[in-house]
């Protein structure tokens, strides 16, 4: 079933016949090309049955939802976004342990960062650990994470707030054997 579904699945860029870093231009392009070969206008005069009729069709409304996507600079990063996500190839860019977190209290909630190459920070607080099943203490001015459940070793990945990169900070519920 899987290979089916990756069979049929298509991506904008797909649809486009275009890389997926292409520039603007190149993009612009290959839909002015793809409308060509696909417009049900230009292709009225061959004759086709009706499934032809309805594949042309849809082949020509699939070219104008990917351009009206990949055309726009926001749309297009914004499925970008979301295709790394449904793929979920985003990079881990590194295993951090607890004390290479940059930690800050406010009030009652406490906040990790770390910073990310591209200036921007992972960062998560003790309310989203919380969440996931860990508890985060900073008891005697020493952080330490432990989770709920008995496990020896956790890990959290944690997403850049600007770019794709991501990573894993490693959650170690026993620091002193
Ligand atoms: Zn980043």
């Amino acid at each position: 079933m899987q290979l089916a579904n990756d069979a049929v699945y298509q991506t904008h860029y797909n649809i486009l016949n275009v890389k997926e870093d292409a520039s603007p231009e190149e993009i612009r392009a290959s839909y002015k090309s793809a409308l060509l070969t696909s417009h049900p206008d230009k292709l009225q005069h061959t004759s086709q049955t009706n499934a032809d009729h309805n594949e042309t069709q849809t082949r020509f409304l699939e070219i104008q939802t990917a351009w009206e996507i990949l055309g726009d600079v926001k749309s297009r990063a914004l499925y970008d976004k979301d295709l790394r996500l449904s793929r979920q190839e985003d990079v881990i860019a590194d295993e951090v342990e607890l004390e290479n977190m940059t930690v800050e209290a406010s009030g009652d909630v406490v906040e990790l960062f770390y910073q990310c190459r591209c200036g921007d920070y992972f960062s998560v607080d003790s309310l989203e650990l919380g969440e996931m099943g860990f508890q985060l203490s900073t008891e005697n001015n020493k952080i330490s994470l432990n989770a709920h459940n008995s496990v020896d070793m956790a890990s959290v990945v944690l997403p850049c707030g600007s770019c794709s990169l991501k990573i894993r900070l490693i959650i170690n519920s026993c620091p002193h054997p």
